[in-house]
């Protein structure tokens, strides 16, 4: 693949070989090898330093190597780490009480990835389905959106409508219909007495951070509630305060029966996810029904209690909110047409969408690479910003000052 000209040292070269020689190419990262990090700021092998406007797609939204959450890495991981659910531990009890707390749902239960989040939910919506909705056998079906993005399983990727995700990874799992995105009335003209669920993104965050219109999300909850079809809202990216407010769906007035949380529920220092809901559904597990390994062990409990008590702490949904109103509106102040098309996003979540005839995404964030701000193309014309929601005044007026002089001509 063709490589912005980023000046490399002897050592950034030895280790991008490394992944190119021993790796699987699953990925195409920018050729910038971190070492280190802290707060909304990471460095490379040789010391440059970037502000990181991406944060692991919003898992870091604590930003890197937090003080309270390495206290508890270093506290709990010289304690217990992991003890499997044949027996109980000390941090998965109060885990729990917090989580379900937080969203002001009944119960929890504790993954690993998102993905695995997403799975249980589905599991969970098609039992309730054959349960309670007393659906027939095998009948259930979902709903999905199109240019969803609910992980890589293939379960998952069977549903998802971007062919590079599903190509050459079939046959698939059946029971999924796809419906256009933030169309309220093609998800009333698709359930069937057979519909269980409909899972949906308050903001499609990989799609390129689709925002939908005002009223979807309570509108479809509204449809759900009245054809008994259980509402699943993925917030593993929107979530935990990201866009201006602790969960994105609290904008409008609607209450999912499930709720899937995942990479920032870790503070970025552990994989955790979750699925919180209601006890109609999630009370009809039986033992043996579900598992996990390592879901919910002690280590990562105690990493997620802190997650969510800085969360709290430092006030991130407001700080995310007002960063996120004063970013776009800069954006769209100073940035010229000719180049950029749309800015769009909620809190600090936010994309810029380029005119076609600007040049490839890619060159923008090589560009802005090359200043020492790290953002990453989502598709061909979009670029995400998503900084850690800890970041400074001072570093987000100096982000802005860079994307303004690297949006101000196109480049072909
Ligand atoms: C990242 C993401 C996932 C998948 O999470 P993994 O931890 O990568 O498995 C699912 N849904 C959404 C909306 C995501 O952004």
């Amino acid at each position: 693949m063709a490589d912005m000209n980023l000046p490399l040292s002897a050592l950034g070269k030895h280790h991008i070989a490394l992944n190119d020689d021993f790796g699987a190419h699953n990925y195409h990262p920018l050729p910038v090898v971190l070492a280190r990090g802290q707060a909304e700021w990471v460095w490379d092998v040789d010391g440059k330093r970037y502000l990181d406007m991406l944060s692991a797609y919003s898992a870091i939204n604590q930003g890197h190597v937090h003080p309270r959450m390495l206290e508890t890495l270093l506290e709990q991981s010289a304690r217990i780490t992991l003890t499997s659910r044949a027996f109980y531990n000390d941090q998965l009890g109060p885990w729990l009480k917090e989580l379900t707390d937080l969203c002001q749902m009944d119960r929890a239960l504790p993954m690993n990835s998102g993905a695995e989040a997403v799975e249980t939910a589905i599991k969970l919506a098609r039992k309730w389905g054959y349960l309670v909705k007393k659906v027939p056998h095998d009948q259930a079906e979902i709903i999905v959106c199109d240019a969803n993005f609910h992980g890589r399983t293939t379960m998952i990727v069977g549903f998802s409508s971007d062919s590079q995700y599903r190509a050459d990874f079939g046959p698939f799992t059946g029971g999924f219909k796809i419906v256009p995105y933030g169309d309220a009335d093609a998800l009333r003209s698709a359930i069937t007495p057979n519909t269980v669920g409909f899972l949906v993104e308050p903001i499609q965050g990989e799609a390129g951070v689709i925002v939908p219109p005002d009223g979807y999300l309570a509108e479809c909850d509204e449809i759900c509630k009245k054809n008994k079809v259980l509402f699943l809202v993925d917030e593993i990216q929107t979530g935990l305060c990201r866009t201006g407010k602790t969960f994105c769906f609290q904008y409008e007035n609607c209450k999912p029966e499930l709720l899937i949380l995942g990479k920032a529920l870790g503070g970025g220092f552990y994989p955790i996810s979750a699925v919180v809901g209601s006890d109609e559904v999630l009370g009809l597990l039986k033992p043996g029904d579900h598992g996990s390994t390592f879901g919910g062990n002690p280590l990562a409990c105690a990493l997620s209690r802190t997650a969510m008590r800085i969360l709290k702490d430092e006030n991130l949904a407001n700080r995310a909110f007002e960063l996120g109103e004063l970013f776009r509106s800069q954006l769209l102040l100073n940035l010229p047409k000719e180049v950029v098309k749309e800015v769009r996003g909620k809190g600090l979540l936010n994309a810029i969408e380029l005119q076609t005839s600007a040049g490839p995404a890619r060159n923008f964030s090589e560009q802005l690479a090359l200043r020492g701000l790290l953002a990453k193309e989502t598709r061909a014309t979009t670029i995400r910003f998503a900084p850690p929601l800890v970041i400074s005044r001072e570093s987000l007026s100096w982000a802005l000052q860079q994307i303004e002089e690297v949006f101000s001509v196109p480049r072909r």
